[in-house]
């Protein structure tokens, strides 16, 4: 009989502590969102996937088609081609593609680039089905963005 008691005081006070932290939980401040309905804004340190920077004043890229980031990149996904235009200085960048299934996110060619023409996207919503959707057309990418 005593332990049955003592049971049932147990019982009660762990419900009385279950619910208490429901309670403080219930009150506290929400720091979940209702994803997808609802996004978060992605901090600045976030690395996605390798993009060209846009120039904000003309629109273009800084990219001068070294190719540094292609051979400093140790895991050979990005390809890097470009071509001498005639009155043009220097040469135009024809081809940009990241193959993203190889990327480490190691940030290499970012730093490598002499002109600062690559930096990291904020993109999160990366899911695919095939591996092939995630060879990105960097070049094209970055005429289609606003
Ligand atoms: S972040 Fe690293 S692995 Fe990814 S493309 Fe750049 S150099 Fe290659
Ligand atoms: S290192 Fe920079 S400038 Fe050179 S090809 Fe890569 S993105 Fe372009």
């Amino acid at each position: 009989m005593k332990s049955y008691f003592s049971e049932l005081i147990t019982g009660g006070w762990s419900l009385i502590l279950g619910l208490k932290v429901t309670i403080k939980a219930m009150f506290s401040p929400i720091v979940t969102v209702q994803y997808p309905r609802e996004k978060i804004e992605i901090t600045p340190n976030y690395r996605g996937h390798i993009d060209l920077v846009k120039d904000a004043e003309t629109g273009a890229h800084k990219c001068i088609s070294c190719g540094s980031c292609m051979r400093e990149c140790p895991s050979g996904c990005i390809v890097v081609e470009g071509e001498k235009r005639e009155g043009v200085k220097g040469k135009v960048l024809t081809v940009f593609t990241l193959d993203f299934t190889k990327c480490s996110l190691c940030g290499a060619c970012v730093e490598v680039c002499p002109t600062k023409a690559l930096d990291y996207s904020n993109e999160y919503e990366l899911a695919g089905y095939a591996r092939s959707d995630f060879h990105y057309d960097i070049l094209k990418r970055l005429e289609e963005r606003e």
